[in-house]
């Protein structure tokens, strides 16, 4: 591969995307490539950067501005704390959910209420460990409705392929 060829296909990678292994084979053996997509990598990282100086927001005049905004109720809600608990901690809950309802029937509160009330306690336990996970899945989907909308897109018709990125 050579030089101009290694750089096309470096250059057409979209962030954090896997560097093909051909151009890796390249960046190790060529060092002005090398050389060129660490320079890359450092601008980025300094274009990353926060800029040195102050907010807008710090300003006296602006933040009092601000604050009367807030106290009309007119602001926005502050979302910098939005959504603490992880999609991973909802998947582990929810698991324990079902197989806690899946174990009902076989544990001792099953074979109690089996004694007590025959074989007609299914379809109340039934009825409410449906309810229960429909609500838990309402809650999920409620509370991680950003999490869905950029995975899945708006749901209107094709032209909004147009706009997903
Ligand atoms: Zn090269």
């Amino acid at each position: 591969m050579d030089c101009k060829k290694a750089m096309d296909r470096y250059l057409a990678l979209d962030k954090n995307e896997a560097v093909p292994i051909g151009v890796t084979l390249h960046l190790i053996a060529c060092r002005d490539c090398r050389t060129a997509v660490r320079r890359m990598t450092e601008a980025e990282a300094l274009l990353a950067r926060p800029l040195g100086h102050e907010s807008v927001a710090v300003d006296p005049a602006v933040a009092g501005a601000l604050a009367r905004i807030a106290a009309a109720g007119a602001a926005y809600p502050d979302v910098s704390g939005k959504n603490p608990v992880s999609l991973l901690k909802w998947f582990v809950v929810g698991s324990l959910l079902a197989a806690g309802f899946a174990t009902v029937p076989f544990s001792f509160v099953g074979s109690w209420t089996r004694d007590v009330f025959g074989g007609a306690y299914v379809v109340p336990l039934s009825i409410v460990c449906g309810l229960a996970v429909t609500a838990y899945c309402g809650l999920f989907v409620g509370t991680n409705i950003d999490f869905f909308v950029k995975r899945f897109g708006p749901l209107s018709g094709p032209s909004s392929t147009a706009t997903r990125g």
